[in-house]
């Protein structure tokens, strides 16, 4: 007998990155934070006494909802802090799209939102990016004509780097009939100079919720820590109905909080992964690979002709203990997505590279 939901027995589960436990691997396949995180997250892990975990810990993180609100210059009834960004999205289909309805996606995209929308049982529409890999200017319109409840746009994009302007985001939150999540995972990495700002998106449209995670910004991929920011009657039904009473330990509420504390070393972090994120794609574009600029903190490289193909460079690096990121997609399978790691990794990643490319 089988006893799974038809979509769920049809369905496969998200494949994870590559999580090798040995400390040798350079790890630059699953676009976690190079650097440690906050001391303070140190210091307040040491002052957790395990006679605190003996009651619930607070059910809404209210202290994170209100660091995390001063943050973005919102009220605390604009964000709710979820088990990594990975709960946030699973609680928008949840709580905002009816089995059978539909949701747009881009391709390519995070490949996580096709297995939540067949957990749903809701329908995907992916709309191809333009080869530049910005979104079409009909984007809004396409997504209306399919009926989308809910359209998933990742900002700067992921796997490809790439940033949409505010404004741009603006005009597709006000054409579209149903909601827009901005996946913002990677937003701190954006070059400050760029004045990215989706605040102002959320300021002109009650439609939109953005997606923000500790795992990437503040190297705190294992504590599963996230949130999201949006209009009060978006995040209310997912804070009060949806969302698991107890979804954040205790433990993880006190090192999220410690994290926010300390925007200095984030910051600090994010600054390192910028001037790497440079030099590193100039060392790529050196060796021949086409490097599509990146406003996240990691480079997606086009492998050309002539040399071994992507496939091939990918195992040669996984063979000499360098992981990147493979995959296998049409728009993608010339491609590898490589996280920026320290210097002195990406150094390790590039003589591993003109070793087997022979440059
Ligand atoms: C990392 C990531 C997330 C969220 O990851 P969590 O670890 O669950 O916070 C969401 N979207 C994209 C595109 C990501 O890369």
């Amino acid at each position: 007998m089988n006893f799974e939901r038809e979509n769920i027995g049809r369905m496969q589960g998200y494949l994870s990155g590559e999580q090798p436990q040995d400390s040798d691997t350079i790890k630059l396949n699953t676009n976690e934070n190079p650097y440690p995180p906050s001391p303070r997250v140190e210091a307040a892990l040491r002052a957790i006494s395990s006679d605190s975990l003996r009651r619930y810990p607070p059910p809404t993180a209210d202290d994170f909802r209100d660091l995390a609100a001063a943050r973005h210059g919102v009220l605390r009834d604009n964000i709710i802090a979820t088990r990594g960004g990975d709960e946030l999205l699973r609680l928008v289909l949840t709580t905002f799209v009816d089995p059978g309805e539909t949701i747009v996606v881009t391709d390519p995209t995070y490949s996580l939102y096709p297995v939540l929308a067949q957990i749903q049982d809701c329908r995907i529409v992916s709309v191809p990016l333009l080869d530049d890999w910005s979104l079409p200017d009909d984007f809004a319109d396409v997504a209306n004509r399919v009926g989308a409840k809910l359209v998933l746009v990742v900002n700067p994009h992921a796997p490809t780097g790439s940033l949409t302007g505010a404004p741009a985001l603006r005009q597709i939150a006000g054409r579209i009939d149903g909601l827009l999540l901005l996946d913002e995972a990677y937003a701190d990495f954006v070059d400050p100079q760029l004045r990215y700002d989706s605040m102002e998106v959320l300021r002109h449209c009650d439609n939109v919720i953005s997606l923000r995670t500790l795992s990437k910004g503040f190297s705190l991929a294992g504590l599963r820590f996230g949130y999201g920011i949006g209009a009060s009657a978006l995040i209310q039904p997912m804070l009060t109905k949806t969302r698991d009473s107890y979804n954040l330990d205790y433990i993880s509420q006190q090192l999220a909080r410690a994290a926010l504390t300390d925007m200095a070393y984030a910051g600090e972090t994010w600054r390192k992964v910028r001037a790497s994120r440079e030099t590193l794609g100039k060392s790529l574009s050196d060796i021949g690979l086409e490097v599509h600029p990146s406003q996240t903190n990691f480079l997606l490289a086009r492998v050309p002709t002539g040399f071994p193909d992507a496939r091939s460079l990918y195992a040669g690096l996984k063979e000499r203990g360098v992981l990147v990121r493979y995959f296998p997609e049409p728009r993608l399978a010339d491609k590898l997505r490589i996280t920026v790691g320290t210097d002195q990794e990406n150094e390790r990643l590039l003589a591993a590279l003109r070793l087997i490319t022979d440059r």
